[in-house]
């Protein structure tokens, strides 16, 4: 069988394995990059003509982004997901702002496209095992403790074992459980007397720690109160899914007369979180009680929110890519009492990235520079350096193959990976083949 990388090499963005066995084609994820100014997705779909199944690791487009778009070239086949992690992905799908975007990527992109998607995707529960039609591949979604719905996918076909981590994360956080896979997989490569054939890992975070959560949580709520005490907004940028309940969670601290206003795709999903009945999400009752707190910005009221004082906004998108957090932005950037908190990475060439490196926010193409406060939190969801190791260290493999992550954290992780793992060790580029 062979392993082929068609995006999330070398890079984070656009996640698409693909892997190649006895004439059948299964992807691990179909995403997409967002970039300034547009959308890239994997090559290699232009050219596939049959893929056999997906398996979906959870809903963030870089990883689900790219699904409509081989379902319009009628690929239909399998997309194997947890419930939690369509429902959001379909959410994200629909948004207004990634259908232009995704259709500028492709013309052909429609919301027909989507529901197509949504005929073909299969539910699966968490730590069951299932077999693809063609009885080839078994397989089994373990909870990664990412963004709700989120999973690591173990995959059995050939008589090989394939671990995908997809993104994860080891801490638990006031929304979500940590992820278990590490015990889950000593466990069964004990029990199997075998290793692992592949060890597919995310190095998104392979050169840095996380600075512990609950001082972070602390030091987040005091910038928060400082920064509404000088009189301007506070624009809380976040990703929608997970980190705006998250952090929406923390403000339930602030006290009742600072008024939070929650803006774009983050309520809808809050609302999903609510209602559906994944195992790993840990604040369902507690972030109900938010969500009464907070005023729900729309349409009509974002612009006296945004050109008045004293609002502590959370808005999407996180990286300021799209969404209300932008039409925030553009109202505060030159406001001198107001501030700007980033709650997480900021991919490169993002303006999220620029504004918070350069100082600068970009509008219609044109650097514009910064004089409202700009400040950043490491809100993140994934593993941190040294869970990358313990990860890559506990559980046994054979070979072990790095992605999703830029040049320096990967090399960072096949580096310590060279002197404390005997595997061989793979840090792939666009377009390689991994034999097994
Ligand atoms: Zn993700």
């Amino acid at each position: 069988m062979n392993i082929i990388f068609h995006g999330a090499a070398h890079e984070v963005g656009k996640s698409c394995i693909e892997i190649e066995s006895a004439g059948a084609q299964y992807l691990l994820d179909a995403g997409v990059k967002f970039i300034q100014g547009g959308v890239i997705y994997p090559e290699f779909l232009d050219r596939i003509s049959k893929v056999d199944a997906v398996f979906l690791s959870h809903a963030h487009m870089d990883h689900a982004g790219a699904l409509p778009f081989f379902e319009h070239k009628k690929l239909d086949c399998p997309i194997y997901t947890t419930p939690m992690t369509w429902k959001i992905a379909n959410l994200l799908l629909e948004d207004a702002y990634h259908i232009a975007q995704l259709s500028k990527m492709h013309p052909a992109y429609k919301k027909r496209d989507i529901r197509r998607a949504t005929r073909d995707v299969k539910n699966v529960e968490y730590d069951h095992e299932y077999t693809t039609p063609d009885g080839n591949v078994r397989f089994r979604y373990l909870n990664a403790g990412h963004i709700p719905g989120s999973a690591s996918i173990l995959l059995e076909l050939e008589g090989k074992r394939i671990l995908y981590t997809a993104d994860m994360s080891s801490e638990p956080t006031r929304l979500m459980s940590a992820s278990t896979i590490m015990q889950q997989m000593i466990a069964m490569t004990h029990t199997w007397g075998a290793p692992l054939d592949v060890l597919i890992v995310e190095t998104t975070y392979g050169n840095r720690e996380h600075p512990p959560r609950a001082e972070t949580e602390k030091r987040f709520l005091t910038a928060v109160r400082t920064a509404h005490a000088r009189g301007g907004n506070v624009l809380i940028p976040a990703f929608g899914v997970g980190r705006a309940q998250e952090i929406l969670l923390i403000l339930a601290q602030l006290p009742q007369h600072i008024p939070i206003y929650l803006d774009g795709m983050a309520r809808k999903i809050a609302q999903v979180i609510i209602h559906d009945d994944d195992p790993y999400v840990r604040a369902r009752d507690a972030l109900k009680g938010v969500m009464h707190r907070v005023n729900i910005a729309t349409r009509q009221t974002r612009e006296a929110i945004a050109d008045g004082r004293g609002a502590v906004i959370v808005s999407t998108s996180g990286m300021l890519q799209g969404g209300p957090s932008v039409f925030y932005t553009e109202r505060m950037y030159t406001r001198q009492d107001s501030t700007i908190i980033l709650t997480g990475y900021q991919v490169e060439g993002t303006r999220g990235r620029s504004l918070w490196e350069d100082r600068l926010f970009y509008r219609h193409g044109k650097a514009f520079s910064v004089s409202c406060d700009v400040q950043k939190f490491d809100f993140s969801a994934h593993y941190g350096m040294s869970a990358i190791h313990e990860t890559i260290e506990k559980i046994p493999h054979k070979k072990l193959i790095l992605q999703h992550g830029d040049h320096s954290a990967l090399d960072a992780v096949a580096q310590y990976a060279r002197t404390h793992v005997s595997s061989d060790i793979y840090t792939p580029y666009i377009g390689d083949v991994i034999s097994v």
